[in-house]
């Protein structure tokens, strides 16, 4: 039977959402073992072994993987490898850190993305941003993968009792040392796993504007606030709330494109999404042919006027 490695993402006091869809992922593979690393990680490795579907937790406790380091983390993944036949990784920022780190150390090609699992080596994984699905088979003797969060069930985080054992690994590599993080805070639900997303483009014309026009329609909607890359660019709002094929894949319950004229690039990022909402004063504009719902309309008129009423 094959035996997947599941890098479990934490930020040291619990796990992140996209764990649970690569746990759904690796369980399609074979028994699931899911690798906590980091200090004092007690109680993630406790809600790690409740996570439906792992059978055990590998818990690498020590101050080099504190902070998530890729330098540090690969090479205890490649090391925990030599019992298992496949590794897979949320395709998140920190897991597409150290996935292909860990892919380079074991001399193997990487699979990214991927969508589904067709069999034992055999995935689906989008290509030319999400325009055409590959179907890939590997060749390796084990398997690096990273999962699309919004293409797996997220696994159920209660349910399971898995036992927790403790693993070693190399420590530090002595390449790389934690400085700091500045961590932007946001009380609004996380843009990739938001059942509700706003998003704005460049017609938002700056930050005051974008503010003003789409944060009361997002809090009236508890919905994530996202961003075209041209409003990103522009400065409206930070990059981490671009969505699209170089930024954040989501597919919510419901996307509302605001003011965004629907480039290939941004579909790539949000076109599975279940429903569509664009608002366009351009009745040609590419995302009415993705949107479910599509309202040819000034937004500055239309977007308030939504807000008052919902
Ligand atoms: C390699 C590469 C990667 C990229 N990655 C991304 C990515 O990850 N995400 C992304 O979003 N883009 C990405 N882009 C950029 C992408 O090609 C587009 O340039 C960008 O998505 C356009 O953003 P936009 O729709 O906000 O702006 P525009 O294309 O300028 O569209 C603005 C829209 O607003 C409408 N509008 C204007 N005024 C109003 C009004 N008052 N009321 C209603 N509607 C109005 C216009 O009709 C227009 O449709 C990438 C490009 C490249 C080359």
């Amino acid at each position: 039977m094959t035996r997947t490695l599941v890098w479990v993402e934490h930020d040291g006091a619990s796990i992140k959402d996209a764990t649970l869809s690569a746990v759904t992922a690796a369980a399609q593979l074979g028994e699931v073992h899911a690798l906590v690393a980091g200090h004092n990680i007690d109680g993630v490795a406790d809600e790690a072994a409740r996570i439906t579907g792992v059978a055990r937790v590998l818990k690498a406790e020590g101050a080099a993987y504190a902070h998530g380091l890729p330098e540090n983390i690969a090479p205890l993944i490649a090391g925990l490898l030599a019992d298992h036949d496949a590794f897979l990784a949320p395709a998140t920022t920190t897991g597409k850190n150290i996935a292909p780190r860990v892919a380079a150390l074991m001399d193997v090609a990487q699979i990214s993305e991927i969508l589904s699992v067709e069999g034992p080596k055999t995935f689906t994984r989008p290509i030319y941003a999400g325009n055409a699905i590959a179907t890939v088979e590997s060749s390796d003797a084990r398997l690096v993968i990273t999962v699309r969060g919004t293409a797996f069930a997220k696994a159920d985080p209660t349910g399971g009792e898995a036992p927790v054992e403790s693993v070693a690994g190399p420590g530090d590599a002595g390449l790389s040392s934690y400085q700091g993080a500045d961590i932007a805070k946001n009380e609004r639900p996380e843009l990739t796993s938001a059942k509700i997303v706003v998003s704005g483009g460049r017609a938002l014309k700056d930050a005051e504007t974008f503010a003003a026009t789409i944060t009361p329609l997002a809090d009236r909607l508890g919905a994530a606030i996202g961003a075209s890359r041209a409003a990103v660019d522009a400065g409206y709002v930070p990059n981490d709330y671009q969505v699209g094929q170089t930024g954040k894949i989501v597919a919510p319950q419901v996307y509302i494109a605001i003011g965004i004229s629907g480039a290939i690039q941004h579909l790539a990022g949000m076109k599975d999404s279940k429903t569509i909402i664009a608002i366009n004063k351009d009745e040609d504009a590419p995302i009415f042919q993705i949107a479910d719902i599509g309202l040819v309309a000034d937004l500055f008129t239309a977007v308030p006027e939504l807000a008052a009423k919902v």
